[in-house]
């Protein structure tokens, strides 16, 4: 069976039997992307032959839940099925103005982060276009958010490093932003990386282009090759230079993330780094205390220290505290890890 969804106008057209009009390729994209049916019979205006020859080749590639679980917050985490029977997590958050769901670019990831569970889980395999779409489209039906009218942000900070999966991240993106089709803005997609800095370059120059997240974690190359060995690769220095090179819209800063971790890289001294190293560019800081999970060698500061750390930054930049949302049930950042425990919420 080929799945249908990931596919753009072009391939839809080539999997059309062939002496089909052209108009079938836009209706069967209008169908997948902007209706977002669920079955091959809601295609109407195909003729039935056509709707049987379809449904006998072809799935539409939607995800199957496997499970979901329900934080007392709000949050959701699902855990969806993938066509050969692996599991990928996806996060809904509910908020006031818009809702963000969080997903997935690979099964695991293969950068082995200290301070992170998914890291325990080795890489996988990278996710399709089709499986990165399915997730958005999965939550954001679950949740009612296009009968609703919400608007929807999108982040790649689920499992895996999207910059070791581009290709498959910005087809994903255009599909998303297709105006014909989803059509979430750009600007309201964030893809996350630990700092892979050819694929930075590559990524500054796709059309559309989501915005850019840099997980920084540490205020010296010593101290990040220790707890992003990635470093040894890609040092700190460099990764700066990328950034500084990094060709951002007029309305555009770069977001750093920052993982704060009790007595390792949380004191005055590497806030006063921080700043120090992030001063040449255009950016705002996202703090994150740290999410423990089992086997993560780490401990969380307590909030006075992270409102320290965020005081002496703040002096030089815009810098927010990341609230954790879905603590409860394994679904904040760095806690994806297919954990089946959580409390499962009812139906599911
Ligand atoms: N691989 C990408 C995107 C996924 S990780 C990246 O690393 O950027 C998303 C964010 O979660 C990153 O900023 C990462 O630093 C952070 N993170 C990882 N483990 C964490 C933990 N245990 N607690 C809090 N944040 C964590
Ligand atoms: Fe991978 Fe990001 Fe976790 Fe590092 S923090 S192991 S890059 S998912």
């Amino acid at each position: 069976m080929i799945p249908l969804i990931g596919m753009d106008a072009e391939e839809l057209r080539a999997v059309l039997p062939a002496g089909e009009p052209a108009f079938r390729a836009r209706q069967l994209y209008d169908a997948l992307y902007r209706r977002r049916v669920s079955s091959f019979a809601e295609i109407t205006e195909f003729p039935a032959k056509l709707r049987e020859r379809l449904s006998a080749e072809c799935s539409l590639g939607r995800l199957e839940r496997a499970s979901r679980f329900e934080s007392r917050d709000g949050t959701r985490r699902y855990l969806l099925r993938l066509a050969d029977g692996r599991t990928v997590e996806a996060v809904f958050m509910p908020e006031e103005a818009r809702d963000t769901l969080c997903i997935s670019t690979q099964v695991g990831c293969p950068v082995d982060c200290k301070f992170c569970l998914t890291a325990l889980m080795g890489l996988e395999r990278n996710l399709t276009a089709g499986e990165i779409v399915g997730q958005v489209l999965h939550l954001a039906e679950d949740n009612g958010l296009w009968a609703r009218g919400k608007r929807i942000n999108v982040v790649m900070m689920g499992q895996g490093e999207p910059l070791l999966n581009l290709a498959a991240v910005l087809k994903a993106a255009r599909l998303l932003c297709g105006p014909r089709g989803v059509g979430i803005s750009p600007r309201r997609i964030t893809v996350s990386t630990s700092g892979i800095i050819p694929r930075m370059a590559e990524l500054g120059q796709a059309e559309p282009r989501p915005k850019l997240a840099v997980s920084l974690n540490a205020s010296t190359e010593e101290q990040r090759r220790e707890l992003m060995p990635i470093t040894r690769k890609y040092p700190l220095r460099d990764l700066i230079e990328a950034c500084r090179a990094y060709p951002l819209r007029p309305w555009e800063r770069l977001t750093f993330e920052y993982v704060l971790l009790k007595d390792v890289n949380d004191s005055d001294a590497d806030a006063r780094r921080v700043v120090r190293l992030l001063a040449p560019l255009r950016c705002k800081v996202n703090l994150i205390a740290l999410n423990p999970g089992p086997g993560i060698p780490f401990e969380t500061p307590a909030p006075e220290r992270v409102a320290a750390f965020q005081a002496i930054v703040k002096r030089s930049m815009p810098c927010f505290i990341r609230k954790p949302r879905g603590l409860d049930i394994y679904a904040a950042c760095g806690q994806l890890k297919r954990m089946e425990s959580g409390l499962a919420a009812p139906g599911s």
